[in-house]
């Protein structure tokens, strides 16, 4: 089978004060590499899962384009359309193909484009015509539009949060797409949207249990997948919210009604679901009044992986206030900062300004000396199960904390970010780490006792805090919104 297969992902945050151009795209598998075939030490990539899945099966891969950026602020306008161009080109040149596979996120806006992939989803098929099977897979936190549904006759997200099944959800769009190609199915998509805007963690009840459930659905009577979409509330347009995207096997009023019956069910957990932080002082205190160590508390807000800078200092500020001794920070993006420590070397000692550049929500810098413990440039991190480069760090040691300072703006994942500089995690009473929830993976492995926090910065848990302009109103928790099944007071 001849599948033209491509990814392009890129979370929005329209509040992130970082810009987004070409620079900040990693070419995932460079053309000429995959063209030679050196294509093994690319394979265990999540964000490669279609394209390895093919191959495993046996498929003819015609690659487009495979991107992938950090999250921040809205992608600029001639980056776009530069892509964009870039991915029609190689579909058109394509020639004859069974189907298409694309690797989106769901939540990517550019300047000018509110749903980038609506639009290309769009273009897609508009050169591939009507015959050809479209089938994609997203990121959890999308936001659904019609142009997205309308024109591919597949979509799949992952279930879990933190992202651990791509591999799972890649197998089940590319099983139900080849079926699609054989005409063994014949895909009805039902979208019911879920007025409510937040982050909701599958590692906790109720939410595991209704992931376990909707899992158990598919496959039988028909339904051929159902994916809760949790939105991207940090994406400020008209269809930023949650909601259940339903794929039945030609029955359309069947995906209706399930889609609608489990919306309802997932707007009521509303408030049981939410993700939990608490301010800085708190979260410390209860990471400490805790009974095992190493307690891991989580700076959620200013979690690379969802648009913020990464520099922010309050909770590296608050430990040095504390006094406390034996903890360790990862990571502080300050380029500037790991420059001074390189000159300086290991086992230097110098006077240093971190941190809190990029914005007035990044706190004040720390004006500290350091002596600095470790400078590294192989260390690899766990993502989704694959090995990630965090590119080059320093461990400096601040009294008795120890902070890891990064060149490059990354969402630590794993506890190789401090294991990789020597630092013996299991001897410290606390770590914090710049994530929202992906870390819980592998640190739930070395600790019992996590905590989330919310320090200021561009993800917050508090959705009242964003200046909102064009997300639907009335929705959940902005407003106490009424919801009915047929969404007649939500639309
Ligand atoms: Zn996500």
């Amino acid at each position: 089978m001849r599948v033209f297969c491509s990814t392009l992902l890129h979370e929005c945050n329209s509040f992130s004060p970082l810009p987004t151009t070409m620079d900040d795209f990693q070419q995932l598998i460079p053309v000429d590499q995959a063209e030679q075939g050196n294509e093994r030490e690319y394979a265990d990539r999540h964000d490669l899962v279609l394209r390895t899945l093919c191959k495993s099966a046996g498929h003819d891969v015609i690659d487009g384009i495979h991107l992938d950026a950090t999250p921040s602020a809205p992608i600029s306008k001639k980056t776009y359309h530069a892509i964009r161009e870039l991915l029609i080109e190689r579909l058109r040149a394509a020639g004859s193909i069974d189907m298409v596979l694309l690797f989106l996120h769901g939540a990517q806006m550019a300047e000018g484009y509110d749903d980038c992939e609506g639009d290309i989803i769009s273009r897609v098929r508009a050169i591939v015509g009507p015959e050809v099977p479209i089938g994609v897979l997203l990121d959890l936190h999308c936001n659904i539009s019609s142009a997205m549904t309308d024109n591919a006759d597949l979509i799949v997200a992952c279930k879990e949060y933190p992202h651990v099944d791509f591999h799972e959800s890649g197998i089940l769009l590319e099983n139900l797409m080849a079926r699609t190609v054989s005409k063994q199915l014949r895909p009805a998509i039902a979208f019911a949207p879920v007025p409510m805007l937040g982050f909701f963690h599958t590692t906790r009840e109720p939410m595991r249990g209704f992931v376990e459930r909707i899992r158990s659905l598919e496959g039988r009577h028909g339904i051929l997948s159902i994916s809760l979409t949790h939105g991207c509330p940090v994406s400020d347009w008209a269809n930023n919210h949650a909601g259940v995207l339903v794929v039945s096997d030609g029955d359309e009023e069947q995906a209706d009604t399930v889609a609608a019956e489990l919306a309802q069910e997932f707007f009521e957990m509303r408030v049981e679901i939410a993700a939990p932080s608490f301010p800085v002082r708190v979260a410390l205190d209860r990471a400490e009044s805790g009974n095992s160590f190493p307690a891991v508390v989580a700076d959620v807000a200013d979690n690379p992986g969802g648009g913020s800078p990464g520099d922010s200092t309050h909770l590296l500020a608050a430990l040095i206030d504390r006094g406390t001794e034996r903890a360790a920070i990862a990571s502080i993006w300050d380029p500037i900062a790991f420059e001074h420590i390189c000159r300086a070397g290991t086992g230097g000692r110098i006077p240093l300004r971190l941190g809190g550049k990029v914005s007035q929500l990044s706190g004040a810098p720390v004006d500290c000396t350091a002596t600095i413990l470790s400078i590294r440039d192989d260390i690899r991190q766990v993502t989704f199960g694959a090995l990630e480069n965090i590119g080059p760090t320093a461990a400096i040691s601040i009294g008795g904390v120890d902070v890891i300072v990064a060149r490059e703006r990354f969402q630590v994942t794993s506890p190789d970010v401090f294991t990789g500089h020597g630092i013996d995690v299991s001897s410290k009473r606390l770590l914090v780490v710049k994530s929202a929830h992906h870390f819980i993976h592998e640190f739930s492995k070395i600790s019992g006792n996590i905590v989330h926090a919310s320090a200021p910065g561009f993800i917050g848990n508090d959705f009242t805090l964003y200046p909102y302009r064009h997300v639907p109103r009335p929705v959940w928790p902005l407003d106490e919104t009424p919801f009915t099944r047929d969404g007649a007071e939500w639309s």
